[in-house]
């Protein structure tokens, strides 16, 4: 890999649910062709980019080797069925953030897909023997900005209460936001829940909003190695002023 540039901190992936080949039906993007899911996490190792959990995502410093974290959001019941057995044959962690109130549920807050299964109570503690750690998600998937101080309350302590009882174990230490939205009192909220990180999208704050690395359906390992440049985003946007600027970048990202 080539343009690894100056990392303040390793690259965190977002993925959501998984199919085998291309989802019949997936109107938001969300469902990640298991084989190039594989092919993904093979070929960031073979770049030169070691496979992180969140102890070493925490303890990595500039100059190490390159990392990533891969993070699952939604508990979509195909991420368990379809890419957990991935991670575990190759030995990568994970995160997995859970909505703990739709455990068992489907996906209610996806207006054009809600009945996609969650996974249920019951696997969660097996989840750790894969490497996969679980994080919070909120209780049932709400915009965070919208809540009150009592809603943020449960979206993220009850969040953390529910999940310990189901693992049987410390405290979940990761917090994804809803839709990657959050504001100043829900990340307040999260801290203050004990919560160490929060996983943002697009947009970076503080420790408790750190921006991911979207990998979408259609993500090749091109596109996706031009994605994992620091500085992508932003000359993304950059190039958004300037359409040929952005369809020249376009055309560089679909190059093998
Ligand atoms: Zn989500």
């Amino acid at each position: 890999m080539t343009a690894l540039g100056f990392r303040r901190r390793p690259v965190t992936l977002m993925y959501h649910a998984f199919s085998v080949g291309k989802a019949a039906h997936d109107p938001y993007d969300l469902h990640v062709d298991v084989a190039a899911f594989e092919d993904q996490l093979l070929r960031l190792r073979a770049a030169g980019w070691k496979a992180l959990d969140l102890d070493g995502y925490l303890g990595w410093r500039p100059g190490d080797q390159p990392g990533f974290l891969v993070t699952i959001d939604d508990g979509f019941q195909s991420a368990v069925d379809l890419a957990l057995p991935v991670l575990a044959r190759l030995g990568v962690p994970s995160l997995m953030m859970l909505p703990a109130g739709l455990l068992g549920s489907t996906t209610t807050w996806l207006e054009e897909q809600p009945d996609a299964p969650i996974l249920s109570a019951d696997v969660v503690p097996d989840l750790a023997a894969a490497r996969m750690e679980v994080g919070g998600h909120g209780w049932d998937h709400q915009d965070m900005r919208t809540l009150s101080a009592a809603g943020l309350v449960q979206h993220t302590t009850g969040v953390a209460e529910r999940l310990r009882e189901l693992t049987g174990g410390g405290a979940p230490r990761s917090f994804a936001y809803p839709f990657g939205w959050h504001d100043t009192a829900a990340r307040a909220q999260v801290r203050a829940a004990g919560y160490t990180i929060g996983f943002s999208v697009y947009d970076d704050a503080d420790a408790y909003a750190i921006s991911r690395c979207d990998v979408k359906p259609d993500d090749t390992w091109a596109t996706l190695r031009w994605k994992l440049v620091p500085g992508y985003r932003r000359l993304w946007r950059a190039a958004g002023a300037v359409k040929p600027l952005r369809s020249g970048l376009r055309r560089m990202t679909q190059r093998g």
